[in-house]
């Protein structure tokens, strides 16, 4: 009898999981139809290759930055574009903050498009063709900057000289807002968004460098998506310090500190921090989910069901889905003794760690306490920040981010996500809620692991259509 009562719940069990993947289809919704926009693809794309021959390269120590390529960088911004710099009144801030301010039609809550112009260090020898030159060789511009982020920089630019040569004046005032140290973490957008806040300015959408337009990367769904970040993680470094009485190499107690943090990495890498399905995730789920392969469905219409599967299947595959889905914890750093007899009387491994969901620097610690479970190893939390609140996709500045994406890219399903890694807009949390984090371009699987690696380039014929992105968003704003 209970034999038969186990049998028909399975039963129901599989027609209910069946039913809701049948049903679970894409939503109803027009997409929006493209407005025709005019530009000069050829000034835009010498643009792009005149930024990256500024060698606007940002290091942590301060002797080895070219100031001067930062000032070139930005005079060529007022070379270029004479009409906007007649049209915008231009601002510095700190070291590096330029920002630009449109005048708008009306009164009203601004937008805000930010970009940053220093990039990260090349280990040139490794590079096919040198990552300063601006070489455009088969359609393909080489340089370090290209993907990130001077094409966005080069894109607004071009925009609004473009709009405001024809006439064009927006509803609202717009801002671009650049920083030359976002690489090293800096002050320029913090002191931007400082100004912003003395001023009492709200801004209705801040667009900021985040997704792109990618292909292949959500299981069971070979179209294309953009995706736009709508909240990014936090971040903290921690060290792992033990001390000991030292001593001589040759006669070592039976664990040494070494040992003990070796113990340490296993222990925490054994025990990954928990699953946490947040909103941005749940709704990348349910746009991309709907048009995924049948299999697929079956696990995203059912996460009641399935999320211990999940789980499961991302804490063995690591990697962004996983990143996605909890707080990570990457060991990168080791110190211990100088000599290799000697046995070091303090000896420290370094993680970074990216928090997620409602996880904050103290409850994290707190949990690595738990697992390590020494008093003997020392938990130091070092620079942290909490994960960034979730913008809202209902939102007008959401809208016309969408709005201008489906207009650019047409056969690309947008969907919001959450951003792994940090970018400056999350300076903007403490004036804003509407953040929105996509970096204006279709990026190849290729193309994205060259961004701070070797061989960063850009097809040209992918420059302009940046430009028109911004030129319709601008007209939406
Ligand atoms: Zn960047």
């Amino acid at each position: 009898m209970i034999g038969w009562i186990i049998l028909a719940l399975l039963i129901v069990l599989v027609a209910v999981v069946l039913l809701r993947a049948a049903a679970f289809k894409p939503k109803d919704e027009k997409r929006a139809e493209t407005v025709p926009v005019e530009y000069s693809e050829e000034h835009a794309i010498e643009t792009l290759r005149q930024m990256v021959m500024c060698k606007t390269v940002s290091y942590y120590d301060p002797e080895k930055v070219d100031e001067g390529e930062l000032e070139k960088f930005r005079q060529l911004l007022k070379d270029r574009f004479p009409k906007l710099n007649e049209t915008c009144e231009l601002k510095r801030f700190d070291r590096t903050g330029v920002l630009y301010r449109w005048k708008g039609k009306n009164e009203g809550d601004p937008t805000v498009l930010m970009s940053h112009y220093d990039v990260v260090p090349v280990e040139e020898e490794q590079w096919d063709k040198p990552p300063f030159a601006g070489i455009i060789e088969d359609g393909v511009l080489w340089g370090r900057g290209t993907l990130d982020n001077k094409n966005t920089l080069c894109g607004i630019m071009e925009a609004a000289e473009n709009l405001i040569s024809q006439g064009f004046v927006p509803d609202k005032d717009i801002y671009f807002a650049f920083a030359g140290d976002e690489e090293i973490n800096g002050t320029g957008a913090d002191a931007i968004v400082s100004y912003f806040k003395e001023c009492g300015i709200r801004p209705a959408l801040v667009l900021d460098e985040g997704g792109a337009v990618v292909e292949g990367v959500f299981p069971g769904f070979a179209g294309k998506m953009a995706a736009v970040g709508v909240a990014e993680k936090g971040l903290m470094d921690v060290e792992f310090i033990t001390k000991s009485k030292g001593g001589h190499a040759s006669a070592p107690p039976p664990h040494g500190p070494v040992g003990y943090l070796a113990q340490t990495v296993v222990n925490v890498e054994k025990h990954p921090f928990r699953f946490q399905l947040t909103k941005p995730i749940a709704e990348m789920f349910d746009t991309i989910g709907r048009r995924s392969s049948f299999a697929m469905k079956l696990v995203f219409a059912n996460l009641w069901l399935f999320k211990p599967v999940l789980n499961m299947l991302t804490k063995k595959s690591g990697g962004e889905l996983n990143a996605m889905m909890r707080t990570t914890v990457a060991f990168t750093t080791m110190d211990g003794s100088k000599a290799s007899n000697v046995i070091p009387p303090q000896a420290k491994v370094g993680a970074n760690m990216r928090l997620m969901g409602t996880d904050t620097p103290e409850s994290a610690v707190a949990y690595l306490k738990q697992i390590v479970n020494n008093p003997d190893i020392e938990i130091v939390p070092l620079r942290a920040s909490n994960p960034s609140p979730n913008s809202s996709t209902d939102s007008d500045g959401w809208k016309r981010v969408k709005n201008a994406v489906e207009q650019t890219w047409t056969d690309a399903v947008v969907t919001p996500y959450l951003m792994i890694q940090c970018s400056d807009s999350r300076h903007y949390n403490r004036i804003t809620d509407n953040i929105y984090k996509f970096s204006c371009a279709e990026m190849s699987k290729e193309e994205r692991g060259s961004i701070h690696g070797n061989n960063e380039k850009i097809p040209v014929d992918k420059i302009g259509l940046t430009v028109a992105f911004y030129m319709r968003l601008m007209q939406l704003c």
